[in-house]
C-alpha cells in the first residue's frame, strides 16, 4: 500500500549530536529527489526509503534491524515472503495484551489496511491513529500531535502501557519516537519504528514489540522491586510469558515447564 505525494516530505528530523534525531526542515527539503515522488512506501523502492530514513536520524534502529533479521543478497521470494504489511506482527501483538492501548503513525491507506485486518482477527478494541500531511511532517508538527495523543490516551485507570507505532512514512521521516516520555502518570509509553523496507515479514515485526516490552521490563526489574502478579506468586519459579498468546497456551506451556520445576507466570 503505497502513501500518496501528499502524504510524504522526506525527513523533517537530524541526527543531533546526542544521537537523537531532532527536526531539520533543511534536511528535509533538500533530500534526494527519488524519494519525493509518487509510489512510495511499500511500492517506493527499499533502497529510496531506506535513504531517506537514514538521512532523517533512523541509521542506529535500522542497523540493528538489519543485523537482528539479515537478508542475503541472494534472497529469493521462499526467504522473504510477500506479505501484507509487516507492521501487522506488532499491532496484533499489541492488541492481544491487556491495559494496552495500541496508536498507529503512518499514511492514512496503510493504517485503513492495518486496522482492517485487525478488526478482521477479532481485536474488539479501538486503534489509535494520529494522521498527518506534509505540512506536519515537514515542520514537525507530526511528532508533537503523537506526543499529545499519548498524554491525552495514557489514564492508568484504563492502562497500563502504551505502544506507538512508526510505519513507512514517519520512520522514513524521522518522526523521533524516543523523545516520548517513558512513562506518563504511571503508564508506560514505548515507541517502536516497524518500517516495511526494515523488517522484512510479520514474525520480526511481532519480534519488535516483544522486544521493547521487554527491555522496558527488565529496566523496571533492575530499578528495583515490581508489582506482584495479579493471582499471587507461585510456588516455584515462574517464566513471564510475553507476545502473541491464545487462550489455552499458558495452560500447555504450564506442563512442558512444570518436569522443569517452573511454572507459567504471568502473560
Ligand atoms: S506501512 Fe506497511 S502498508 Fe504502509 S507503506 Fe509500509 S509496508 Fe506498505
Amino acid at each position: 500500500m503505497a502513501p500518496s505525494r501528499s502524504d510524504f516530505v522526506p525527513s523533517p528530523q537530524g541526527e543531533a549530536a546526542s544521537g537523537l534525531a531532532e527536526p531539520n526542515p533543511r534536511r528535509l527539503l533538500d533530500a534526494d529527489p527519488a524519494i519525493a515522488g509518487d509510489g512510495l512506501g511499500c511500492h517506493a523502492g527499499k533502497d529510496a526509503m531506506l535513504g531517506a530514513a537514514k538521512s532523517a536520524g533512523k541509521s542506529e534502529v535500522l542497523a540493528q534491524y538489519a543485523r537482528d533479521y539479515p537478508i542475503a543478497e541472494s534472497t529469493g521470494p521462499h526467504d522473504q515472503p510477500q506479505s501484507m504489511c509487516p507492521a501487522f506482527g506488532s499491532l496484533r501483538v499489541g492488541l492481544r495484551m491487556r491495559r494496552t492501548h495500541t496508536i498507529l503513525s503512518g499514511s492514512a491507506c496503510c493504517v485503513y489496511g492495518l486496522t482492517f485486518t485487525s478488526h478482521f482477527y477479532g481485536a474488539r478494541r479501538s486503534v489509535g491513529y494520529v494522521p498527518f500531511n506534509s505540512e506536519s511532517l515537514v515542520t514537525g508538527k507530526l511528532f508533537e500531535d503523537i506526543r499529545e495523543a499519548v498524554f491525552k490516551q495514557a489514564d492508568p485507570a484504563l492502562y497500563d502501557s502504551i505502544v506507538i507505532i512508526n510505519l513507512c512514512v514517519p520512520t522514513a521521516s524521522g518522526v523521533p519516537l524516543q523523545l516520548l516520555p517513558r512513562q506518563i502518570n504511571g503508564v508506560r509509553i514505548i515507541g517502536i519504528d516497524v518500517p516495511g523496507f526494515g523488517v522484512p515479514t510479520h514474525a520480526e515485526a511481532k519480534d519488535v514489540l516483544a522486544g521493547a516490552m521487554l527491555r522496558y521490563a527488565r529496566a523496571e526489574a533492575e530499578a528495583g522491586p515490581v508489582t506482584a502478579p495479579k493471582g499471587g506468586r507461585s510456588g516455584r519459579p515462574t517464566v513471564t510469558l510475553l507476545g502473541e498468546m491464545f487462550p489455552v497456551d499458558p495452560i500447555t506451556i504450564g506442563r512442558m515447564l512444570e518436569p522443569l520445576g517452573l511454572a507459567a507466570g504471568p502473560v
